[in-house]
């Protein structure tokens, strides 16, 4: 089953409306909350993973952009400059999904894409600057 994640932007009137409950019963998608950043009144964010038919995104995403929701593809992986990698570890530290690891056998900084909810706490906390995301 086609799996797709995308960044949504909710103005502020829109924050609350149950979006989800929709994509299930209208489109038969499944949706699932990576992180959300919503307040009432306020502007919210949204990273959504939506599992479906192939044929319902584009039917589901033209609903959530009638609804006055910003939809852009998601970040769908991260990249790590191996030569600026100095292996201290600090990333897998505060990578909550445990999707970055460090092999007990190698040493090696293991990443694991299935588990990354692509929070970007890792491109943060990394001193030498060797983690991005792309899109
Ligand atoms: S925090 Fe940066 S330098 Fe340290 S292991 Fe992770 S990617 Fe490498
Ligand atoms: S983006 Fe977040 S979940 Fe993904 S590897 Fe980095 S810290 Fe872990």
């Amino acid at each position: 089953m086609p799996r797709k994640r995308f960044d949504l932007t909710f103005p502020p009137n829109q924050a609350t409306k149950p979006i989800t409950y929709h994509l299930v019963k209208d489109y038969d998608l499944t949706p699932n909350i990576l992180r959300a950043q919503i307040q009432p009144g306020q502007e919210g964010r949204m990273l959504l993973e939506i599992t479906g038919p192939k044929e319902s995104f584009d039917a589901g995403v033209a609903f959530l952009e009638a609804e006055g929701i910003t939809v852009q593809p998601a970040a769908t992986d991260i990249c790590l400059d191996e030569d600026a990698c100095v292996l201290c570890g600090l990333c897998t530290a505060v990578c909550r999904p445990g999707a970055l690891t460090m092999s007990a056998e190698t040493g090696a900084l293991v990443f694991d894409k299935d588990k990354c909810v692509y929070c970007e706490a890792c491109v943060v906390a990394c001193p030498r600057r060797a983690i991005t995301l792309s899109f």
